[in-house]
């Protein structure tokens, strides 16, 4: 039987991606504002700014924030990243990034790195539960 409420989900965009990821969240604005969300600092801030959502902040990333959402995750309580990386640009936390990444393949946790594989994902979210 499907749990009624959609996952926790989890969102980080590095800052060449930050645009990308709020005019994902913007798309998927009234999926979103169902689901309980968390994000790293900055992301975090831009989503609730921008696009008005509900969402639980973290450290910034360099500070942390993927460590900590990564922690949350192998707790079991992050169902869904939404991981928008900078693939052209070196990231000073880049063992933290890899962590995270890490800890969704150790604990089978679908995690989108592009905006094509996270609006998949969201349809799919969608499919499974519907308003
Ligand atoms: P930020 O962190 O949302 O606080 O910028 C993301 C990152 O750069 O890893």
């Amino acid at each position: 039987m499907m749990p009624m409420t959609p996952p926790r989900i989890a969102l980080i965009a590095h800052d060449h991606k930050k645009d990308d990821i709020v005019a994902f969240a913007g798309r998927h604005r009234d999926f979103l504002s169902r689901c309980e969300l968390l994000a790293t600092g900055t992301t975090g801030g831009r989503l609730s700014d921008e696009i008005g959502l509900t969402v639980t902040r973290m450290l910034s990333g360099p500070w942390g924030g993927d460590l900590q959402i990564g922690a949350q995750l192998a707790e079991g309580r992050v169902g869904v990243v939404i991981f928008l990386r900078d693939p052209m640009t070196p990231q000073p936390h880049e063992p933290d990034i890899n962590a995270l990444v890490r800890a969704c393949d150790v604990h089978n946790v679908p995690c989108a790195t592009n905006v094509a594989t996270a609006d998949l994902l969201i349809a799919e979210l969608r499919r499974m539960y519907p308003e």
